[in-house]
C-alpha cells in the first residue's frame, strides 16, 4: 500500500513518524475518515470543514490547503486502486523532541498522515439487512467529544465490552441518556418521528448525521433533536446509527431487548437508500 506522510507518498513499510510526536505520546491530534464508493469520496467538504474545526479547537495550525487534502485523497485512492473503502487522515501537533505537557513552539511542523483501507462491497454490508445488536455502558469519555481527537481508548474499551457480550457495538450513556455509539451517532424512531441527540460538546457532530437529517427533512419525515433514555430506545419502533463508514446501520437489539419487532426497520432502510443515492451524487 502507498501511504502519505508529511508531503511524501511512500510504501507503508517506509513510512515513519517520530517517537516524540505528541500524537503518539499524548493523543494530541485529530482525524477524519472519508468513505470511498466507486473510487469517489463521500461528503468530502463536510469532513474537511470538521477537520478544520477540530484543529482550531486544539490550536493546531492547519498544515495543508483544502485542495491539497483533496488531491492527496484522490492520489491515494488512485495509487491503491481503491473502488470501495476509506481514506484515513490524521494531523497531530508534532514535536521536535523531549516530552513536555506544554505545547511546542507554534512553528513546529505538524505531522500529517493519510492512508487507504480497501473495503470491497462496503455499501452492501450484510449487517444492514440483519441489523446490529448493541449493549449500553456508561460514557466515561472527556467532555469535548465534538473535537475528533485520536484519543480513542475509551470507545475501544466499550467496543471490546460489546464484543465480549456478543454484540456489535455499545451505546454510551450519561446521566441516564444515550450520548452516541462508540464511533457513530444514535437514533430511535417512534410513531414515525426520528429522534437523535441535539448537538453540543457531548457528541461528535457527525457528517453523516447532518446529511441524513437533511435528507429526512427533505423527504417530509419528522425529526426531533433531543436526548433519549435506554428505556425509550428499547420501547421505540426502530433504532439505527450513522457514520461515514457504516452509513445508516439499523439497530435491532439493545441490552438484549428487541427494538420494535426485532427486525430491520423501514425508516432506517429508507434513510440508508436515500443517503447512499444522494451522497454518491455529490461524491468527488
Ligand atoms: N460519533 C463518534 C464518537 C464517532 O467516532 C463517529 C465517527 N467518526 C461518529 C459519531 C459519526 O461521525 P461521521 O458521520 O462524521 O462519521
Amino acid at each position: 500500500r502507498t501511504v502519505y506522510v508529511n508531503g511524501e507518498f511512500v510504501s507503508e513499510d517506509q513510512a515513519h513518524v517520530s517517537i516524540f510526536d505528541r500524537g503518539f505520546l499524548m493523543a494530541d491530534g485529530v482525524y477524519e475518515v472519508v468513505s470511498v464508493l466507486d473510487a469517489k469520496l463521500l461528503d468530502f467538504p463536510g469532513h474537511l470543514a470538521r477537520l478544520k474545526r477540530s484543529l482550531e479547537a486544539l490550536e493546531i495550525a492547519n498544515p495543508l490547503e483544502d485542495d491539497e487534502y483533496l488531491s492527496v485523497h484522490r492520489e491515494l485512492v488512485a495509487r491503491n486502486g481503491i473502488t470501495d473503502g476509506l481514506v484515513y487522515l490524521q494531523v497531530t501537533r508534532g514535536n521536535p523532541g523531549d516530552r513536555d505537557f506544554a505545547y511546542p513552539a507554534a512553528e513546529t511542523p505538524q505531522t500529517v498522515v493519510m492512508f487507504t483501507q480497501a473495503k470491497p462491497g462496503l455499501a452492501d454490508a450484510p449487517a444492514a439487512r440483519t441489523g446490529w445488536k448493541v449493549i449500553t455502558t456508561e460514557d466515561l469519555r472527556w467532555h469535548r467529544r465534538d473535537i475528533k481527537t485520536v484519543q480513542l481508548l475509551f470507545p475501544s474499551m466499550a467496543k471490546m465490552e460489546a464484543k465480549a457480550k456478543g454484540a456489535d457495538d455499545a451505546w454510551l450513556v450519561e446521566d441516564g441518556k444515550v450520548t452516541e455509539g462508540t464511533s457513530n451517532n444514535a437514533y430511535i424512531v417512534k410513531g414515525g418521528k426520528i429522534i437523535t441527540r441535539q448537538l453540543s460538546h457531548d457528541i461528535l457532530h457527525g457528517i453523516t448525521r447532518a446529511a441524513v437529517l437533511r435528507f429526512a427533512r427533505e423527504a417530509q419525515m419528522q425529526v426531533e433533536e433531543r436526548s433519549f433514555t435506554i428505556e425509550e430506545a428499547q420501547d421505540a419502533d426502530e433504532a439505527f446509527v450513522t457514520s461515514a463508514s457504516a452509513f445508516v446501520m439499523p439497530v435491532v437489539e439493545i441490552d438484549g431487548a428487541s427494538v420494535g419487532d426485532g427486525k430491520v426497520g423501514h425508516v432506517a432502510t429508507r434513510l440508508r437508500e436515500i443517503y447512499l443515492d444522494e451522497s454518491r451524487k455529490t461524491a468527488v
